[in-house]
């Protein structure tokens, strides 16, 4: 078996993109309940009568894009249109900064609060990526990213990042745009057809699929397998752990 297929992936592929929260992180749900909280005050203040924000609005609108396009795709899907403010706005205005911003204010509380949780199966196939002779980076829309990394305890298997800071930075569109994965795959020195990516979202794996990127894993974590595999996704996996020792 070679280096490549002890961890699941084709002979042509020499880096690995990783998304971070859902996917190395078990922050995706400390981001879904900080949207949820946000958004049904919202909702309860403004727009009584609507639905809670559920877990499948989640999964189509918000997980995986940029904050302020999370929300704007959100208020969308329920006819709902503000105006965009800026990201200087308080808190509690009706805008799409203040409530991206509100958002973000929870996460950090609760990231502080309670630290992150990394997925081990993640961190052993992290691991094995780096034994096999294969580069990293993390790629992802979160501004946190850096911080996230540093408490999962896994910066020293991360070559690269490229995080909402680095996108706003450079003017990178957000998933499903792969704008952010190709900079991942350049700051490596690879074209993508020789980089994979690792994606829990349904944005990114259309990112990954858009990007033309050599393999495509979509990781599972919410009963998703279906779309993530219409999505583009070439397999998907509940834990990146059952890539070890698994031909493609
Ligand atoms: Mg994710």
């Amino acid at each position: 078996m070679t280096a490549r297929r002890s961890i699941g992936l084709p002979d042509t592929i020499r880096v690995c993109l990783f998304d971070l929260d859902g996917v190395l992180t078990r922050t995706a749900t400390v981001h879904f309940a900080a949207w949820k909280r946000t958004f049904d005050e919202f909702l309860h203040r403004h727009e009584p009568g609507q639905a809670e924000f559920s877990q499948l609005d989640y999964n189509r609108y918000v997980d995986g894009k940029h904050r302020a396009d999370g929300v704007r795709g959100f208020l969308e899907s329920r006819g709902i249109t503000l105006p965009e403010g800026s990201p200087d706005d308080p808190p509690d205005a009706a805008t799409v900064w203040a409530i991206a911003t509100r958002k973000n204010d929870m996460v950090l509380r609760e990231l502080d609060e309670h630290g992150v949780e990394v997925y081990p199966g993640s961190v052993d196939y992290l691991r094995a990526v780096k034994e096999a002779g294969l580069a990293t980076a993390v790629v992802t829309a979160s501004a946190n990213g850096a911080k996230v990394i540093a408490a999962g305890g896994f910066a020293d298997l991360i070559d690269e990042r490229v995080d909402g800071v680095v996108a706003a930075r450079d003017g990178l569109r957000g998933k499903p745009e792969p704008d952010t994965f190709l900079a991942g795959a350049k700051a490596l020195g690879v074209d993508p057809a020789q980089a994979v990516v690792y994606e829990d979202a349904i944005s990114g794996v259309q990112a990954g699929r858009a990007g033309r990127f050599g393999y495509v894993v979509g990781v599972d974590r919410v009963g998703q397998a279906d779309a993530l595999k219409s999505a583009g996704a070439d397999v998907v996996v509940q834990d990146l752990s059952e890539l070890l020792g698994s031909a493609p």
